[in-house]
Parts: structure tokens; sequence; C-alpha cells
């Protein structure tokens, strides 16, 4: 089985790599936190101690990053493991950042004879623990076909979406789609609640009429309504509002970049912005705290 480079061990990466164990590969992790190192090596992750080392003569490496200056800090420096890699391998960020970056990563691999996969990812940390994400892949089709097996490993799906960067702009459409109906929902609950509707009673017309989304069902922003939500849990994150902020930030920097002008989606992430400011920590439907009334 071949080796796996994996940088970047936190909520996502962790139950990433540990997948990648299951199936077989043999990871080389590395980590900033001592914290999700460790419980990477409880995983069965061989932890190393550079990102240099993490890519020394494996033939994928996979990164899982907070953000775009941290993914370019990591691979864009002067010690960029990607000099490491064995020839012919191939790089898959996984990351969540934005299209120059990954389209900067995607060229400084040409220049190093490797190729260069992005592939952010959906499902959360229930579907990175269970192994079944979806991955928005941009990128060469024949270096997708042989990075299927590590993909495999760590989801159940895979759009390829398109060429370099690809990956990351499908992901910044889906996360403004995803905020901007969960800033509606929150609204929505807000009316109800204030007019004297019972949060049940919407409930079970949103999710049986046209108001339904997924958002509706996987972040409900109110207690009682779906079984082991946020909501019910004191907002404890299961994506938090802070990066939720982020990706409808790369959203924008997108429609920047391609001449349009957001309305909905600017407003999403103003208001994730604002709830960020001091609660960023807190699960994304909490933003139904921040909806001002008079
Ligand atoms: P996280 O903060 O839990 O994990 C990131 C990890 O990267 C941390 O363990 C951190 O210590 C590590 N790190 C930071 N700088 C580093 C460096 N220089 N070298 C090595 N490691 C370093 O974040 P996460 O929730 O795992 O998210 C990672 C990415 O996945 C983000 O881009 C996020 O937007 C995206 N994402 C997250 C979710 C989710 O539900 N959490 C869902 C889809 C996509």
């Amino acid at each position: 089985m071949s080796t796996v480079g994996f940088i970047g061990l936190g909520n996502m990466g962790g139950p990433m790599a540990a997948n990648l164990v299951k199936a077989g590969f043999t990871v080389k992790g590395y980590d900033v936190v001592d914290q999700a190192q460790r419980k990477a090596g409880d995983a069965g992750v061989e932890i190393v101690t550079s990102p240099a080392e993490a890519a020394d003569g494996a033939d994928f490496l996979v990164t899982m990053l907070p953000k775009g200056q941290h993914v370019r800090d990591v691979l864009l420096g002067e010690q960029s493991p990607l000099s490491k890699l064995a020839s012919g391998a191939i790089m898959i960020d996984c990351s969540s950042i934005d299209v120059p970056t990954s389209r900067d990563l995607n060229a400084r691999g040409i220049e190093l004879g490797i190729q260069v996969l992005d592939a952010p990812v959906s499902g959360g940390v229930s579907g990175a623990t269970a192994g079944t994400l979806t991955f928005m892949v941009g990128g060469e089709e024949s270096t997708v076909q042989k990075a299927q097996p590590v993909l495999d490993a760590m989801g159940s799906r895979v759009v390829v979406t398109g060429g370099p960067g690809a990956g990351q702009v499908a992901k910044a459409c889906n996360q403004m789609v995803f905020g901007s109906s969960l800033a509606a929902l929150a609204e929505a609950f807000t009316i109800a609640q204030r007019l004297g509707l019972e949060p049940q009673k919407l409930f079970d017309v949103l999710r049986t009429s046209s108001g339904d989304c997924w958002a509706l069902h996987n972040f409900t922003p109110l207690p009682g309504l779906v079984e082991n939500s946020a909501a019910d849990n004191d907002y404890a994150p299961k994506f938090a509002a802070a990066l939720l902020a982020k990706d409808l930030g790369l959203a924008l920097t997108a429609a920047n970049s391609a001449g349009v002008h957001l309305a909905v989606g600017k407003t999403a992430l103003a208001m994730f912005d604002d709830m960020a400011k001091e609660s960023g920590h807190l699960d994304a439907s909490a933003v139904i705290k921040s909806i001002p009334t008079s």
C-alpha cells in the first residue's frame, strides 16, 4: 500500500487520517498542536516532527489546514515539503481556501513535477469520522483517477468539478448557499416566535414546503426540534460560526474576482462576521441569537 503524508490533524484531518490508516495506508502525520498529534497517533498515524518529514518519499500528501494563509505558509514557503515527495506523487489539498492560493499551489506543483488536486469537502466532522465525505475536486481527470483510492478511504462521493481551483469555486458557492439559508432560517424562526407561532409548527410546515433545506435539518437554530442538534447542546459547534464566516468571505472574494455583485451572500457574511466577533466558537446555528429585534 502507498504512503500518505498528512498535514493538519484537527477536527476534520484527524479522523480523515485515521480512515486512511484503517484502509491500509501508511500515514505519516504532522500538526503543530500536540493534542491533535497524540489523538492521531492513537489511531495509528505515524507522528513526525515536520511537514518535510511527512512528505519525505510519500506517494500522496494530504493537507487539511484552516485557511489559505496556512496553506501558503506550509506548502509555498522556501522549505516547501512538496520537494520531498516521491517522483510522480500527488498533492491533495482538502482545506477550504481561496481560489488564488489554490491555483498558486497548482502552479508550484507543475514547477516541481507534482500533480496537485484541490479537494475541499462537505460532510462535517461526522462525515470525516464515518468516511462519508463528499470531495469537490479540481484538477486533471487522470490525476483524480490515481488519487481515487485515497479519496475513497476518506469519503463516499467524488465530484470532479473542473480544472485547478474548480473544487474551491464549488465549495465557496455551496457555503454561500448554506450560510444564506441558515441566516434566513434564523430570521424566520425569530419572526415566528415574536408573532406567537410555535417553533415546532413552523418546523413542520417548512420541512414539507418550499422552504425546506439541508440547514433546517442539520443546523436547526432552536432546540427541541431535531435530535442531537447543536441548539440542543448549548450550540457546541458542529460547524463553528467563525469557519462559516471564513467560507462566506471566500465566496465574496470569488464573486469579486468574477465581477459578480453579491447581495444575499454579502448580507449573510456580515451576519456571521458580526456573530464571530464575540461567539465565533459557537455553532453557526447560534446566529439566531444575534437577529436584531426592537
Ligand atoms: P481545525 O482547526 O480543527 O484543524 C486544523 C488543524 O491544522 C489544527 O489541528 C491545527 O493545529 C493545524 N495546523 C494549523 N497550522 C498548521 C501548520 N502550520 N502545520 C501543521 N498543522 C497546522 O479545523 P477543521 O475543522 O479540521 O477544518 C479544516 C479545514 O476543513 C478548514 O478549511 C475548514 O473550513 C474545512 N472544513 C471544516 C468542516 C467542519 O465541519 N469542521 C467541514 C468542511 C470543511
